[in-house]
């Protein structure tokens, strides 16, 4: 991006990431709490109803951040991305248990990718939606590792706002974004099942489908391929080396952080594509 101060510019991007990074804790902690309350209530839908409606806003809205050992109300002071966790040393000030380190690194990953989209955006509205991408990738990332879990009510918007931002192409042709978005979900269930018949097992669960869904609207269906190969490769090494190390004999883990990471890789390489296949095209 050629703006003048670019690199003042790149700061306010780093530090913006990482109040970002902190609404993200946020998310990640009291989404998955406001679904299982709904859930609870036998309400299978998820959405923003009427009936949810309070839900979402006691729980996932209101009320300030707690320990989640004490339960007592962090200050303001103590809410400092990442500086607050350094000066407190990752210890609650009022019960001393360890603060969860997931709070620092989701703050520092946000203010990082911030930071360098910065430098690969064209423009700041690109900038912008590259940095919403980043944020759903983020928070799909983390609430998958901590509860095994793609919500809905992130992986579905995240679908319609890739179809409405492809309208006039911006990243990939419209066509391709909807192709993708079928073959994303179809792809991923067509392996669910006949891994199922074959082995009796299951291997995933329907929110990697909608997630693999949402990634093939934003990066259309010809990019479905590096993602699956990256997000697998990943995944089989982690499965190696986690099932060298443990005991258990069937090991779970989830798919969608190999997701995040891989579609995070893949909008950046198209983004550069672009250039190198303009590049090659003028020689
Ligand atoms: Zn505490």
């Amino acid at each position: 991006m050629n703006l003048e101060f670019s690199n003042l510019y790149s700061i306010y991007m780093l530090i913006f990431g990482l109040v970002v990074g902190s609404f993200l804790n946020v998310i990640i902690i009291r989404l998955p709490k406001t679904l299982k309350v709904i859930w609870a209530n036998s309400n299978k839908c998820t959405d923003l109803t009427s009936d949810n409606f309070s839900i979402y806003k006691n729980m996932l809205w209101k009320g300030r951040s707690k320990c989640s050992h004490c339960n007592s109300v962090i200050r303001a002071q103590d809410n400092i991305p990442i500086l607050s966790y350094l000066l407190l040393r990752g210890i609650c000030p009022k019960c001393k248990n360890k603060i969860s380190i997931q709070y620092p690194i989701v703050e520092t990953i946000t203010g990082g990718c911030f930071f360098i989209l910065f430098f690969i955006a064209e423009t700041m509205l690109q900038w912008g939606i590259l940095a919403l991408f980043f944020s759903f990738l983020i928070v799909l990332f983390t609430i998958d590792i901590n509860e095994m879990i793609l919500p809905d009510i992130l992986t579905i918007p995240l679908l319609w706002i890739g179809l409405l931002i492809n309208i006039s192409g911006y990243f990939v042709k419209l066509d391709d974004a909807v192709i993708g978005a079928f073959l994303g979900y179809a792809i991923l269930w067509s392996i669910f099942w006949l891994f199922k018949l074959i082995t009796g097992k299951i291997g995933m669960g329907y929110g990697d489908f909608k997630y693999m869904s949402a990634l093939g609207a934003w990066l259309g269906w010809q990019s479905i391929p590096s993602i699956l190969l990256i997000a697998s490769i990943l995944g089989i090494t982690f499965g190696i080396v986690a099932s060298r190390k443990s005991s258990k004999k069937s090991l779970q883990f989830p798919f969608g952080p190999f997701l995040s990471i891989a579609g995070g890789i893949l909008i950046i390489v198209n983004l550069n594509d672009t250039f190198s296949f303009a590049d090659l095209s003028n020689l």
